[in-house]
């Protein structure tokens, strides 16, 4: 979506068109966390510049209000606990912030149809239930959906954790499906007494991973556990109420109820999941496809996409107009190509 809206916005004169699957949200971006992470999961890579001032920059630009907010990010461990952490958690131990990033929030329900509006607003069309089954080359990339042939100039994909036969990620990144839950309004005494009344996100620099983040004010939505996948399929009929999904749930609950006295007998009111891609050393995938130059693939963000799809995803689009090259990546070895 950031990068129809943006190709439209810098080449009001290109024809854009987005193919989804099924719905706009259907995967990540419409189950996600939100928290706004100032670098890769991999850190900072080269040339990859300052990704949370370029993605409110692209924001901006494009007019998408998301309730975007940039407290800062609380990292939280057993080790190094600063003198003035607000949090005090006992997660396996004494656990407390160890370091503050940039970082904060957004409304992820907000950014994507943010974003949607403001591509269908600059002109790209939007085509949700066509999914693109088939890319193969003549000169130029050919989509193949739903026995409807669609030759474009330049092609993004996109599709995550999907599709990794089309992108070319099969065998390269691993698909996974990660959980979350979210609380019942808390008291602001409580907010406090969890320390988190600044609204400021958080996540476990040590294993196993716990994030969480503020929502609404005074809700806490917190998330960690990963679902191994032997193939991308089997996301289209996981469910979160059985099987392992449902087990890692049940540990994660049971893991909040006694991170602190305050979140003792708190009810978890909504509780769900969805697809992350893990590529190599954990770097995002951006490059051209092998087989052809206009053709880009982008994804893999391993669970740090929400200002990554944005930014990069506006890179994508100076790309595919000419006006930017693609970063050279460690891992990448088409990226030069
Ligand atoms: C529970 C959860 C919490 C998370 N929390 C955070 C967080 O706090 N911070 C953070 O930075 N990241 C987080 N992430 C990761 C982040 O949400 C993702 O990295 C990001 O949303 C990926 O965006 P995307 O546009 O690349 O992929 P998606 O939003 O998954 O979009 C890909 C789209 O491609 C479509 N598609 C697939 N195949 C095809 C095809 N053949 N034809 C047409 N369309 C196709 C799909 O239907 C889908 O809509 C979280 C993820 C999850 C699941």
């Amino acid at each position: 979506m950031a990068a129809a809206a943006w190709l439209r916005h810098l080449g009001p004169d290109k024809r854009i068109a987005v193919f989804e699957a099924t719905r706009i949200g259907a995967c990540s971006s419409g189950h996600t966390g939100g928290m706004t992470l100032p670098e890769t999961a991999a850190g900072d890579l080269p040339g990859l510049g300052d990704v949370l001032a370029g993605f409110s920059g692209i924001l901006r630009k494009l007019q998408v209000e998301c309730d975007l907010k940039l407290p800062g990010a609380l990292e939280i461990g057993r080790h190094g606990i600063l003198p003035n952490s607000p949090i005090h958690w006992n997660d396996s131990g004494a656990v407390g912030v160890t370091r503050e990033i940039p970082g904060g929030t957004i409304d992820p329900g907000k950014m994507l149809s943010g974003l949607a509006q403001a591509a269908a607003k600059n002109g790209a069309l939007i085509f949700e239930n066509a999914p693109v089954d088939e890319l193969h080359f003549d000169e130029l990339p050919v989509l193949s959906i739903q026995g409807k042939s669609v030759r474009a100039r330049g092609v993004l994909l996109a599709t995550n954790a999907e599709s990794l036969e089309l992108s070319g990620l099969a065998g390269i990144a691993q698909p996974k499906f990660t959980l979350a839950v979210a609380t019942e309004p808390l008291s602001s005494e409580q907010m406090s007494s969890l320390g988190l009344a600044e609204g400021k996100p958080f996540y476990t620099s040590d294993l196993p991973y716990l994030w969480g983040r503020v929502f609404d004010g005074n809700r806490v939505i917190f998330g960690s556990g990963l679902v191994h996948l032997e193939d991308w399929r089997e996301l289209l009929t996981l469910n979160v109420s059985e099987g392992q999904p449902a087990e890692l749930l049940a540990h994660l609950e049971k893991r909040i109820n006694e991170l602190h006295p305050a979140l003792r007998g708190v009810r978890l009111i909504h509780r769900w999941g969805g697809p992350i891609l893990i590529a190599d050393k954990w770097e995002p995938v951006f490059r051209r496809h092998p087989e052809h130059n206009t053709v880009i693939v982008l994804g893999a963000y391993s669970g740090h996409g929400v200002a990554l799809s944005v930014y990069l995803g506006a890179w994508a689009a100076e790309a595919m107009l000419g006006k930017r090259e693609l970063p050279h990546w460690e891992g990448d070895a088409s990226a030069a190509a």
